[in-house]
């Protein structure tokens, strides 16, 4: 990025902001479309935002998004509201005009967009929404929007469903909404809905929690989306698959709200491989698996269960995972099919684990990263890190494995040596970090991790 006399300022005002990924999303933007801009958070207390946003015209700041606690009150310091963001009473995107900024509700535009990427679409459509909050009112007023057929919105406080029921009801002069209680699922016409999931229950780190654990109301579900990225398959969402429905979660909602303002900011249409490319980043980002990648005996199973302990995260074998899904050993795999069939499997298992696995230690196989598509694969999956050992190191960690069936040969040191050299090329290509692990101790390597991960 280089920053120069023309360089636009677009920002972020919140608070907190610091977790924010939309930096991420925008500076992302603006090196790949080769834009002059710069996108920087912007912690604003709620007694000095008048001031904020006055000051920021006044510093001809280009554009802003506008987070928590602050998507209601920045109304009142805005020339000009998008309908869209008025009928939904919240704005999270400011445009410079002549007389001052307008607002608009990206969130719901975002949501839209995020549906025509899965091909979902809702007219004449039978939708539930779980929750009545901010997100909830741009979900229904998406709804409403695209004329979908019966809503009904159901929340723990039903004061506040009914009131948005009513809002939106009254807005677009129609009576589609239902506001009911959570438990009212059970009164529901036996259709298939399709389900928003958008309370704030399921979030890291309480993955393990879900609005609706019944699997009854699961029956009712066609296809869910849960607004929730974090984490990337949420229990709602598993439990939607259990009952063979489709489920989705909200990372792309995130995506293109930011792909939207970035448009609304700069007049520009952002090309839909450069929107991919964002969504990769923040995938990964989102996601914060971690994948060891190296030669046999470097220590992934080892350093990635004692990183597992340390942040409490899951941790996966790929090698245990084919076993256990085929129902035979490694060795045997080889001796039976042959090599490239187990390659095959390892693809597969790459790309099982994209739509589920998050917060996961990842240990994979030797040669898992010598397939292009393995190490394209591997580098969304999460921060590949590669665990880089010598010939010499290799040969006393494993002088008496007689397991591995890569290593059956006469002379183990030499095979060992030609190995590495061939690889190593392979590994460095899809890590993000390298750490060389001779004569470090598991503590001095899962540290280091540690520090580069932060
Ligand atoms: P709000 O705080 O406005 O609303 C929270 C909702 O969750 C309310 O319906 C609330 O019910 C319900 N809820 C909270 N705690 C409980 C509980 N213990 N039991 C039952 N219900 C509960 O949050 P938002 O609407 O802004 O956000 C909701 C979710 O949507 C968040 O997880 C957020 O991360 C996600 N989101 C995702 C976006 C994306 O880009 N993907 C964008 C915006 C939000 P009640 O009314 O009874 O309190």
């Amino acid at each position: 990025m280089n920053v120069n006399g023309k360089t636009n300022v677009l920002g972020l005002l919140g608070d907190p902001v610091e977790h924010t990924m939309s930096p991420l999303i925008h500076n992302t933007l603006s090196d790949s479309l080769g834009m002059n801009n710069i996108y920087i958070p912007l912690q604003t207390k709620a007694d000095g935002l008048e001031a904020a946003v006055k000051g920021a015209y006044a510093l001809n700041i280009l554009g802003l998004n506008v987070t928590v606690p602050h998507k209601y009150h920045v109304m009142q310091y805005l020339s000009e509201l998008d309908d869209g963001a008025k009928a939904i009473g919240a704005v999270n995107t400011l445009v410079r005009t002549e007389t001052g900024y307008k607002g608009y509700n990206t969130d719901m535009m975002g949501l839209s967009r995020e549906l025509d990427s899965y091909h979902i679409q809702l007219e004449g459509r039978q939708v539930i929404i779980l929750g009545a909050g901010g997100a909830a009112k741009a979900v229904a007023y998406l709804c409403m929007y695209r004329r979908a057929g019966r809503i009904y919105i159901l929340n723990r406080t039903v004061d506040k469903a009914g009131k948005l029921a009513e809002d939106m009801n009254g807005f677009f002069g129609r009576d589609t909404i239902t506001a009911m209680s959570l438990s009212d699922y059970r009164n529901l016409p036996k259709e298939r809905y399709i389900v928003f999931q958008a309370t704030s229950i399921g979030l890291q780190p309480d993955a393990d929690k879900v609005i609706i654990g019944d699997a009854d109301f699961y029956s009712l579900v066609e296809t869910g989306i849960d607004l929730i990225y974090n984490p990337f398959e949420t229990r709602f969402m598993k439990l939607c698959r259990e009952s063979g429905a489709s489920a989705y979660n909200g990372l792309k909602m995130l995506l293109y709200q930011g792909v939207i303002a970035y448009e609304l900011w700069n007049h520009i249409q952002v090309p839909e491989d450069i929107a991919d490319q964002v969504y990769r980043k923040l995938k990964k980002k989102t996601r914060k698996n971690i994948v060891l990648i190296g030669f046999m005996g470097c220590g992934k199973t080892t350093i990635g269960k004692a990183l597992q302990e340390t942040l409490q995260y899951q941790f996966l074998d790929t090698d245990t995972y084919i076993e256990e899904q085929t129902g035979q050993t490694i060795a045997n795999i080889f001796a039976e099919k042959g090599e490239a069939y187990f390659r095959n499997l390892e693809t597969k298992v790459l790309t099982d684990l994209q739509e589920t696995v998050s917060h996961t230690i990842i240990s994979t196989g030797g040669g898992m990263p010598l397939r292009e598509e393995n190490a394209e694969l591997l580098s969304m999956l999460g921060e590949v890190i590669y665990l880089n050992i010598d010939a010499g190191e290799v040969r006393k960690r494993l002088a008496e494995d007689t397991t591995r069936p890569l290593l059956q040969s006469k002379n183990r040191e030499e095979k060992v040596r030609d190995m590495l050299a061939y690889r190593d090329p392979f590994y460095r290509r899809c890590s993000d970090l390298v750490i060389d692990v001779a004569g470090k101790s598991v503590k001095d390597i899962t540290e280091e991790i540690q520090r580069v991960m932060k």
